[in-house]
């Protein structure tokens, strides 16, 4: 397969050929950085662990080369630690059990730059033979500017397919920022009770971030752990790890939607929360599992506005308008 950068590569831990290993694929992670994967997308590592019948291919966008570096690695230089952050990757790959890893190598601002194209094109070219179920990618309010661009080329390459060569569901994972603030119905929650040891390994594998005092090791099973218990306030745990995603499929399944629609959805049903305890705090607690009614009123303080307008700046120019109103409409 032949990529847009020269240096851009396919790791099959079994060994098959490359073509063969892609077309195995069942579920896809697409992820800005070597380690995100493990973080956001660990139900389709768990879907398809220890099975012949489902593979996880996994693919990481960005190069590493902006990668922090602390205690053993601060003296490394840019080309180091690729080579350190492309080795983590390849590890998760082996001891996950993925069907195959793609390493595409941009930089970050290539990323960002929504007038290029090269990302969705490789992209497309992957999704094409892999033809995933699912797709994995970052959440569209993620706090880091380099996963909603991720996300962003994602449904890009994604619309560009006919319509039968798109996959069935796609899921915007959290990392930097939970999700636990969406409406349950707006949700998907990812039951990760299973193989604990291997989830906690699989994060701890990324030694170059983890050493130099980022406890993504510690944070990740943590957070799975308090979803797990603080998702459901009258009943007991039903799992004993839970990780969240925002179901982006209506983007995906019908590119006439706006791409703000999903956040800009979210962002009004937590105003829809949050606004009526804040201004009357004798209102009764609102049962978040219970549909609410419409959007706040007029005047209304909305919590957090950034988030539903900070991505709209990867779109190109006039877009931001474009479709915005009635046709925002939720499926
Ligand atoms: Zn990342």
């Amino acid at each position: 397969m032949q990529f847009k950068l020269a240096s851009a590569q396919v790791f099959v831990p079994d060994g098959l050929p490359v073509e063969q290993a892609l077309a195995r694929t069942t579920h896809l992670a697409v992820a800005a950085h070597q380690d995100d994967i493990e973080i956001m997308a660990m139900d389709g590592v768990l879907q398809c662990y220890q099975r012949d019948d489902r593979w996880l291919t996994g693919v990481t966008v960005t190069d590493g080369a902006g990668s922090s570096r602390t205690g053993l690695y601060a003296d490394y230089t840019d080309e180091q630690m690729q080579t350190v952050r492309r080795t983590e990757q390849k590890k998760a790959a082996v001891v996950g059990e993925y069907g195959a890893q793609a390493l595409l190598d941009y930089p970050s601002s290539g990323v960002k730059d929504p007038s290029n194209p090269a990302l969705v094109e490789d992209l497309k070219a992957i999704i094409d033979v892999a033809r995933p179920r699912v797709i994995y990618t970052h959440n569209l309010a993620d706090k880091h500017d380099t996963h909603v661009g991720v996300t962003l080329k994602v449904i890009e390459a994604i619309r560009a397919l006919p319509k039968a060569d798109r996959p069935k569901r796609l899921l915007g994972c959290e990392v930097w920022r939970d999700l636990d603030w969406l409406l349950d119905a707006d949700k998907v929650a990812f039951n990760l009770s299973a193989q604990e040891n291997l989830q906690a390994t699989l994060v701890g594998l990324f030694d170059s971030q983890i050493s130099g005092g980022k406890r993504y090791d510690l944070a990740t099973m943590g957070r799975r752990r308090a979803h797990a218990t603080y998702h459901a306030s009258h009943e007991g745990d039903v799992t004993t790890g839970t990780n969240f995603a925002m179901d982006l499929t209506p983007l995906v399944a019908d590119p006439s939607l706006h791409i703000a629609w999903s956040s800009s959805e979210g962002v009004t049903t937590a105003a829809a929360i949050i606004h009526p305890r804040e201004s009357n705090p004798r209102l009764p607690h609102r049962n978040p599992n219970k549909p609410t009614s419409g959007n706040p009123r007029r005047g209304d303080r909305v919590p957090d506005r950034t988030t539903a307008c900070r991505f709209i700046k990867f779109l190109p120019a006039g877009a931001a308008s474009r479709g915005a109103g009635p046709a925002c409409r939720r499926q």
